[in-house]
């Protein structure tokens, strides 16, 4: 008798009654002709050492160390999977890097992450991307060759303690591990891949617990959204934190983390979406996608924004699940009223922007505002990045302590991958998710660096790019 599990990639490309029928016919000795075979059937692809590409390789740190570069392909192990890739969107977070105004890691510094890897070696950037299997190695079994994947920011092995408690964010496969190379460089040097996924090159070799399997329509572009960016957004709003039906929610920062989040409260049923953003464009961006309203922090300054938001969201006499109840303080504004969930995707101001730009560069009074404006009992998620690694910030010991404000902090929003990308695909497919709207420019390999000049600059709100 045959036994065999049936495997989330058949779950997902068969659903649950076939894959049962499926499992009963292989228990009966029968020989299904489903997608599941093929992954058994040793179809690994061709062999791919030796292929020519090109990728996005950072070479050290300061200017003129990241560049477009020819690579060769290295035979790949048995659990790694070699996908071609078709879009790949540009983070905030991999500028300073990419453009060459960060400084490396100080490995004594008391606020450093642990390194398991050489700063300085080779090293495709990139924060995961959409694409189409080319080979596998193998051991896979996640995924056949042919299939349409997306490979997130962040893996979901199944296996490890953070993925077996929901917190996939942090599996242990993911940020921080140590890097293998892939390809070779036209002198010799080997390359590895941030993440061990990069993105921003023609190939992505990845192991498997990145590599989640996709069956759908929607465009590579759309997918490409929720590698980084939207999955953060979405999954603070529907993981981390879910919004319940009927709340407030105040969303700062409205660029595509922001502009994802206010998406996903609306999708959840929020009755009232608060935007904050200093440029124009992104405010009606927000509007247009969801947001009740949309607030500018240079109109309505410091504790002014907080007030602001904190009287949109009184209790009326309407039905709401907020539980926000009114005990004003000297201040006038109940510092129980809020909305009952608050969202920062702002960040640091690593270049100045050519558009407008926000009262505090270093992005520690949103830090303070987002505080402030959670009320007891409610919900904060932050995701900032690009902070100075030794940047502190201060709240109130009495708030802190025992206000009873519940702070959400994560890696890629909470989004468990393996179990999250699906939904969030069928929310594309529904209209209910619009990744279209924020996708404002695109660009190929061969000018990445206008595209990161663009995110830099906060002349455009997701560069996208799409390969050849
Ligand atoms: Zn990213
Ligand atoms: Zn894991």
């Amino acid at each position: 008798m045959t036994t065999r599990s049936v495997s989330r990639r058949t779950l997902l490309k068969q659903g649950t009654a076939a894959a049962v029928a499926t499992g009963a016919a292989l228990m009966g000795g029968g020989s299904p002709a489903t997608a599941q075979t093929a992954v058994q059937s040793g179809d690994r692809g061709p062999n791919v050492a030796g292929r020519k590409f090109r990728g996005v390789v950072s070479t050290g740190f300061g200017p003129n160390t990241t560049r477009l570069v020819d690579l060769t392909l290295l035979p790949i192990s048995g659990r790694q999977v070699v996908i071609q890739t078709e879009a790949s969107q540009c983070c905030y977070t991999m500028c300073a890097r990419v453009l060459g105004t960060q400084d490396p890691p100080d490995p004594l510094g008391p606020q450093a992450p642990v390194i398991v890897n050489d700063p300085n070696e080779p090293t495709i950037q990139g924060h995961g991307g959409v694409g189409r299997v080319l080979a596998i190695g193998a051991d896979v079994k996640r995924v056949a060759v042919g299939d349409r994947v997306i490979v997130p920011v962040t893996a979901q092995c199944g296996q490890c303690y953070q993925c077996l408690r929901g917190r996939a964010d942090r599996c242990q496969f993911g940020v921080g591990a140590k890097t293998v190379p892939i390809a070779t460089m036209s002198n010799g040097t080997k390359v590895v891949q941030a993440g061990n996924i990069g993105g921003l090159a023609d190939y992505m070799v990845a192991f498997e617990e990145a590599v989640i399997p996709v069956f759908t329509n929607a465009s590579s572009e759309e997918l490409a959204m929720l590698h980084c960016v939207s999955g953060t957004g979405l999954g603070m709003v529907m993981t981390l934190a879910p919004v319940e039906p009927g709340s407030h929610v105040a969303v700062f920062g409205m660029g595509p983390v922001g502009l994802s989040a206010v998406q996903g409260a609306r999708i959840m049923g929020a009755a009232q979406v608060i935007a904050v953003d200093p440029i124009k464009v992104r405010r009606d961006l927000a509007l247009k996608l969801g947001a009740t309203a949309a607030l500018d922090p240079n109109v309505d300054k410091g504790w002014d924004l907080v007030a602001r938001i904190k009287t949109l969201c009184k209790p009326t006499d309407r039905i709401y699940a907020g539980g926000g109840y009114q005990v004003a303080n000297r201040a006038g504004i109940a510092a129980n009223i809020g909305p009952d969930f608050v969202i920062e995707a702002v960040g640091y101001d690593r270049f100045m922007p050519k558009v407008e730009a926000g009262p505090d560069p270093t992005g520690m009074e949103p830090l303070a505002q987002v505080w402030q404006t959670t009320p007891m009992g409610g919900h904060l998620c932050t995701c900032g990045v690009g902070f100075p690694t030794q940047a502190k910030v201060a709240f109130p010991v009495g708030q802190w302590t025992n206000g009873s404000k519940t702070h959400h902090s994560s890696q890629f929003g909470g989004t468990n991958s393996m179990r999250d990308m699906p939904r969030y695909i069928r929310l594309i497919e529904q209209g209910l998710f619009d990744a279209k709207s924020m996708i404002t420019d695109k660009y190929t390999l061969d000018n990445v660096m206008d595209a990161y000049d663009a995110v830099a600059y906060r002349t455009t709100v997701t560069a996208m790019i799409v390969m050849g």
